[in-house]
Parts: C-alpha cells; sequence; structure tokens
C-alpha cells in the first residue's frame, strides 16, 4: 500500500516538474525561456553586464590581472538621479507654460523628459563654455598678452 502512495506521490511530484518547465519556457522570462544561455554577470573591472564575458579593459601578464584600463566617460553625462538639477528643469516647465517654448509644442508626451534633459545639458553646457571663456580671457588679460 504504502509503496503505491510512494509511487503517486513521486508521479504527482514529476508532473508538477514537468509543468512547471513547461510553463516556464512558454511564459517565462528571456533567461527561464533560454535556460541553457547561463547567468547574466556585471564585469568588475568594465562594468558592463554580458552573459560569458571576455573583459578587453583588463591587462593581463599570463593569467595574473596587471592593469585595468579606466573605464570611458559618457560625453554628455545623464541628469543624476539622486541630485537632478530641479531648479532648472522647473525653470524649464514654467517657460513651457508661459509657451516660450515653441519647438517643445509637438513633442509627443513620451519623449518629454529625453527633450527636457537635453534642453538642461544644453544650458549646462552654455554655461561652462562661458565660464571657461572668460577664465581663458582674464589669464590673457593677467599675462598682458590683451
Ligand atoms: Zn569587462
Amino acid at each position: 500500500m504504502s509503496e503505491i502512495q510512494n509511487f503517486i506521490k513521486e508521479a504527482l511530484l514529476f508532473n508538477s516538474i514537468v509543468d512547471r518547465t513547461a510553463e516556464r519556457v512558454r511564459f517565462g522570462s528571456y533567461s527561464e525561456r533560454n535556460p541553457l544561455l547561463g547567468k547574466m554577470a556585471t564585469c568588475k573591472f568594465c562594468r558592463t553586464r554580458e552573459r560569458n564575458h571576455k573583459c578587453t579593459a583588463v591587462i593581463r601578464k599570463g593569467t595574473e590581472v596587471v592593469g585595468v584600463a579606466p573605464h570611458p566617460k559618457r560625453q554628455n553625462p545623464r541628469l543624476t538621479r539622486k541630485r537632478p538639477p530641479l531648479f532648472l528643469v522647473h525653470q524649464l516647465l514654467v517657460e513651457i507654460e508661459r509657451d516660450e517654448h515653441p519647438e517643445l509644442e509637438n513633442v509627443p508626451q513620451a519623449h518629454m523628459a529625453r527633450y527636457i534633459e537635453k534642453k538642461v545639458n544644453d544650458w549646462r553646457r552654455e554655461e561652462r563654455h562661458a565660464k571657461r571663456d572668460q577664465q581663458k580671457l582674464s589669464r590673457r588679460i593677467n599675462r598682458g598678452l590683451v
């Protein structure tokens, strides 16, 4: 009797495993649908997220890691998530309310955030360049070149 019960128990367990696997293959996430791909990993040297990543940022001597190439920086850094330039964004939103930016009139709502980010970054770049140019001029004046 207990043998039959055990058999039924195991059959049910096996069935549930098969069902679960079938469900994962059909409705699961990308990695669940493709279990042979292996685990996603973040490279500790170049911060790339990839399966089977072969790092090109590491300088090796044999099997020993000798050095790491510096991580390339974005040319136009994204606005920070922790300290967003809220004042600039607020100012831009007020200006949009006052219809001072007719070029943003036809931008779809889904793309608005990206446009605002671009505007704010452009403002910052202008500020940076004005400061730089003033510094250059001041140095030239101080050296008696102008
Ligand atoms: Zn890497």
